[in-house]
């Protein structure tokens, strides 16, 4: 579900677009993901009203008459509401007053549930994420948030993993980032090749963490490795 308005921040959210713009790792998207919630729902409804027609569904059918809708519905409000940066999670950040010295905080297993843009169906996996604060301390629920955040849009796991790691780069305001996904992508397993074990990995360094020789980045692969 879409997070509730005081749990938003549109400004840092539109921030942060224009900050993945610039870096080249925005998500395709038009002016369309500014549209009123309410227009989206009446049009993707009508839409998919057709797609059903066109498939030869009965849509008179007690059962599938209010398939449209709830489609519409479970678009805008939940799986794809990352598209809009108005609902970008708060991410109140504090004054780092420690002295950290290089040590980092890692957020494991964080649950992603998103959907592949070229099939539109299910991605499922986890997400390990990891950053050393410089000056700026992020609760840890705001990880989790990013995370959903840009899983709730159509996505390709390479493009996701890239959007969290700098997205937590520009809020806590350093580049030591580590984001690590492993995830099963259902077009792979229920349609295609039809593999039903592979998963996919992909991994986004930044700061001490792309340095290939470095123990941090040794020990923060190691801990998103060992479930
Ligand atoms: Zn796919």
């Amino acid at each position: 579900m879409a997070l509730e308005k005081a749990k938003t921040d549109s400004v840092l959210g539109w921030e942060v677009h224009d900050h993945l713009k610039s870096l080249g790792l925005e998500t395709p998207m038009t002016p369309n993901v500014k549209m009123l919630n309410k227009q989206k729902l009446s049009l993707i409804e009508d839409h998919f009203e057709k797609i059903m027609e066109t498939l030869g569904l009965d849509l008179s059918d007690d059962s599938l008459e209010d398939t449209p809708k709830r489609v519409a519905k479970m678009y805008v409000n939940e799986i794809f509401y990352g598209l809009n940066y108005d609902y970008f999670p708060k991410c109140t950040a504090i004054e780092n007053k420690m002295k950290t010295n290089g040590s980092f905080l890692l957020e494991k297993n964080i649950n992603v549930q998103s959907n592949c843009e070229h099939h539109f169906v299910v991605i499922d996996g986890l997400a390990t994420v990891a950053y050393i604060a410089d000056k700026k301390l992020l609760g840890l629920s705001k990880l989790n948030r990013i995370v959903q955040f840009f899983a709730k849009r159509p996505q390709v796991q390479e493009r996701l993993t890239e959007q969290i790691r700098a997205t937590i780069q520009y809020v806590a305001q350093t580049d030591d980032v580590a984001v690590y996904v492993d995830a099963k992508h259902w077009c792979v397993k229920s349609r295609g090749i039809q593999d039903q074990t592979s998963s996919t990995v992909t991994l986004s360094v930044g700061g001490v963490f792309a340095d290939k020789v470095s123990e941090i980045r040794k020990e923060f692969l190691n801990l998103a490795r060992s479930g």
